[in-house]
């Protein structure tokens, strides 16, 4: 059985499966830092949560969007190697 809750998506990196839900700006209250970019995301922007969809999600970390859609496609392409 399937469970869909809103907003929620799951997405394969090279480093397993992850569930990604995208965070509203009006919902991010903190601050949190990038592990894409190790940049600070300030409050009040929209962002990526992810966490593995082999945890309990104690592994959630914040990704800007595009660091976030950066690592999954540097995953998939290796178009000289
Ligand atoms: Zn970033």
């Amino acid at each position: 059985m399937e469970r869909i809750t809103g907003g929620e998506r799951r997405e394969s990196g090279p480093d397993g499966e992850w569930v990604t839900r995208r965070i509203s700006g009006s919902s991010a209250a903190k601050a949190y830092r990038c592990p894409g970019c190790y940049q600070e995301i300030p409050p009040g922007v929209p962002h990526v949560v992810a966490w593995s969809s082999a945890g309990d999600g104690d592994d959630r970390r914040h990704w800007h969007s595009s660091c976030w859609d950066k690592r999954a496609h540097r995953s998939v392409r290796h178009p000289r190697y």
